[in-house]
């Protein structure tokens, strides 16, 4: 994409997202970004973008309203227990717990949101803003009323701040680096026994997911 527009809008931004060097991390993460010539300024190419009306909350507690549903509770705090629930058991939790780190734990990029509220009806104007320069902290700021077009007198933003994962924090994005990559694969070998158990997901499949990937590989596999 030549070297103005990389190092203006993605060198700093990206090393600030994943605390690496550009060179260190894998072409995936550059291959995500659409390159086009034309003036349709939507960050993917996709036919219809937008999110479901009254957010994901709403969707997932409609579509499990009845369903038997136990919140907060850890699934490793009583294995035994759950598995004898049912014949097969749906894992979506990060697949090196499930081993017992037994090959050593893999990396992911965590988040901090710093979340406030501000007297003014708007912010930024947008629902999503980007500041790719390393002299900013944070990587994007969310402006929440913009997804629904709210009028409120008021308004809800979000910074990001991206840092390394640690023992307690929510592992957000896997590091699909060669050296965490070759880990997983090590892991991922030992499902092929789990007769019944299926891995499903961001953290069981150590693979960053957009919701319409995770809801077609649901669909598929249901
Ligand atoms: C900051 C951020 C922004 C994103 N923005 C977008 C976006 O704009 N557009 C988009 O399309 N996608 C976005 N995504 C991606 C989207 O959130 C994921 O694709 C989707 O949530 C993946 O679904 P999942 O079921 O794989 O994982 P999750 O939604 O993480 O679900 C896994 C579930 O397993 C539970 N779990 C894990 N371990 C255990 C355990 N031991 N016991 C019990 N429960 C456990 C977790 O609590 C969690 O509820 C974003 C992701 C992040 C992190």
């Amino acid at each position: 994409m030549g070297g103005d527009i990389y190092n203006i809008l993605i060198k700093d931004y990206t090393e600030k997202q994943w605390g690496r060097e550009c060179r260190e991390l894998p072409p995936f993460i550059i291959k995500r970004l659409p390159v086009r010539f034309t003036f349709d300024n939507n960050y993917f190419n996709d036919t219809y973008q937008g999110i479901p009306i009254g957010g994901y909350n709403t969707l997932i507690e409609k579509m499990l309203s009845q369903a038997d549903i136990k919140l907060g509770v850890d699934y490793f705090e009583d294995k035994e227990h759950y598995d004898s629930l049912a014949t097969t058991t749906v894992y979506t939790g990060a697949i090196d717990q499930y081993y017992d780190y037994c090959f050593g734990k893999l990396e992911y990029r965590t988040l901090r949101f710093d979340t406030q509220k501000i007297e003014c009806s708007n912010y930024q104007g947008n629902a999503g803003v980007n500041f790719t320069s390393s002299s900013v902290p944070y990587t994007r700021v969310i402006e929440h009323k913009h997804f629904e077009f709210g009028n409120q007198p008021h308004t809800v933003i979000t910074k990001e701040y991206s840092s390394e994962w640690s023992e307690g924090c929510e592992p957000y994005y896997p590091i699909n680096d060669e050296k965490n990559n070759l880990l997983y694969q090590k892991y991922k070998k030992l499902t092929e026994n789990e007769g019944r158990v299926i891995f499903g997901g961001r953290l069981a499949q150590y693979q960053y997911f957009d919701m319409h990937h995770i809801i077609e590989q649901v669909l598929e596999l249901f």
